[in-house]
């Protein structure tokens, strides 16, 4: 075999396509993994989970210099931002990162390929280098996991600057004076809660009548509430109908869904986070027979697409668009490559909001369990009564479990709170295990931790809470 043929090509070095190339090498796979961009990590690494997260950590320390030390007794004269050293710090963070799973590719023996990758028949891809260049590679099997980008809104230009994507928005050289997001999905509420905290008036344009709209309805509006008492304005069932930009920023034009009026918003940077689309142009998909559904993606039936030995993952297929979707797709897809059986459980897969407080939910919401005609019990509990919350003045909040009000399963949890993410796994793990709510009601929680609040929501499903 030459260099140059490959058991595996993963085409896309995401999260996706990362960890599927280490996956099959580990399998003992000859694999490449092929990527047109100078660094690895796709959007995760460089333009998306970390360098949002690296931001709102610095703009959260920000904001408690600022706004809760004198309360806690910690004399500091007023926190001044130094936005070069901000995006600095989050770039040495990226780069770190991003190089790390080099790093990753030499000692799993991946062989890690700059360029574009097109097909040209089912076991043959054309790449093309930033210097022009082309060469052909070929591989008995592929893995497309080519991401996904940012959606655009028709008619709006974005320069980056003043209109800006997710990507502009992490790096703004300085604090808007006012910022407006289209879209109150994560990303959105994410970055806007970034540069609020850093000073700018943030004001959200939703044309749904809520925010986070796949969210468990109540923990959306408590989540709402919550972030504007931080300073965010909403304006919801409202369409935005153009953005320019004019000398001072730009203007948004809005109209209200319900009476057609309309109105016009002044900003100095404005955000559109109304979502990302598949990554398939130039792939030559049309030269291997694979189609793409309705909204450009590309369907899978166990990560298998139309054709046999090209197999697809993470936000460029259907799903959730996360990154450890993308990475458990990764992994099974390259499990059923090497001939073991690769599996994902799209049912428990959680998703978080990186907000202060954060937002965090696994299963099934309660308006699901209603249409699905469902009989489940709630148990609610208030982190207002959790001890650990109120020690660290992180009382925002409650955990909230779904049953089945038959077998008493876990169907669902939703947490708002201080590091939600981290507390809702528990959950995520016994709902993997199949567990019930008395499961977690009668396992042993350290005291005092955020996650006694999912012992007692647990035990509240029983009505048999301690403390409240
Ligand atoms: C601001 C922001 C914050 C986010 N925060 C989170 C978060 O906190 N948690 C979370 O789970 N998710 C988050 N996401 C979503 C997450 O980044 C994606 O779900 C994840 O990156 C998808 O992984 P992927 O491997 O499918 O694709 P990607 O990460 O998009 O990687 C695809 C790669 O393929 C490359 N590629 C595309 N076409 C070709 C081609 N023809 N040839 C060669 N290479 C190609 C691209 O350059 C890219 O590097 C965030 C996204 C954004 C934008």
């Amino acid at each position: 075999m030459s260099e140059k043929n490959f058991d595996l090509i993963v085409i896309g070095a995401g999260p996706g396509g990362y960890v599927a190339a280490i996956r099959a090498a580990q399998l003992g796979l000859k694999t490449a993994c092929v990527e047109k961009r100078k660094t690895l990590g796709g959007t995760c690494l460089n333009v998306g989970c970390i360098p949002s997260k690296a931001l709102l950590e610095v703009s959260h320390k920000f904001h408690d210099a600022g706004h809760q030390f004198e309360k806690l007794g910690i004399g500091v004269s007023q926190p001044k931002i130094d936005v070069t050293k901000l995006l600095a710090n989050k770039n040495e963070i990226v780069s770190g990162l991003t190089g790390g799973i080099a790093g990753l590719f030499k000692k799993n023996k991946v062989t890690s390929i700059e360029g574009a990758a097109k097909f040209l028949d089912k076991n043959t891809i054309e790449l093309t280098k930033s210097d022009g260049s082309k060469e052909k590679i070929s591989a008995k099997n592929f893995i497309i996991a080519t991401g996904s980008e940012v959606a655009k809104l028709p008619g709006v230009e974005i320069d980056e600057k003043v209109i800006v994507s997710s990507t502009g928005a992490l790096d703004l050289d300085k604090v808007p004076g006012k910022m407006i997001v289209i879209g109150a999905g994560v990303i959105g509420l994410e970055l806007g809660s970034v540069w609020s905290r850093f000073g700018a008036e943030v004001e959200v344009v939703e044309f749904l009548d809520k925010i986070t709209p796949a969210m468990d309805a109540e923990v959306s509006r408590n989540f709402q509430r919550i972030l504007e008492k931080q300073g965010f304005k909403f304006r919801l069932s409202t369409k935005v109908v153009s953005v320019k930009k004019d000398k001072k920023g730009a203007t948004v034009e809005i109209e209200s869904v319900a009476d057609g009026k309309k109105e016009t918003l002044p900003a100095d940077v404005v955000l559109v986070a109304i979502g990302r689309r598949p990554n398939t142009e130039n792939l030559g998909l049309e030269n291997v027979g694979i189609k793409t559904n309705a909204r450009g993606f590309i369907e899978n039936h166990h990560l298998h697409t139309s054709v046999e030995n090209i197999f697809v993952i993470g936000d460029v297929t259907t799903g959730p668009m996360l990154a450890h979707k993308a990475e458990d797709e990764g992994v099974a897809a390259a499990e059923i490559i090497a001939g073991q059986k690769g599996h994902v459980n799209y049912d428990v897969i959680p998703n978080v909001i990186y907000t202060y407080p954060e937002v965090a939910s696994i299963g099934k919401t309660e308006e699901e369990l209603k249409a699905a005609n469902i009989a489940y019990k709630v148990g609610k509990f208030s982190m207002m009564a959790n001890s650990r919350a109120r020690a660290t003045g992180d009382d925002q909040g409650f955990v909230k479990i779904l049953a089945d009000a038959k077998t008493d399963r876990i169907l669902g949890a939703h947490i708002i709170g201080r590091e939600a993410g981290n507390t809702i796994h528990e959950v995520v793990v016994a709902m993997e295990f199949g567990g019930s709510a008395e499961d977690i009601a009668r396992t042993c929680h350290a005291h005092p931790t955020y996650n006694e609040a999912v012992k007692e929501a647990a035990m509240a499903v029983e009505k048999r809470q301690i403390h409240s």
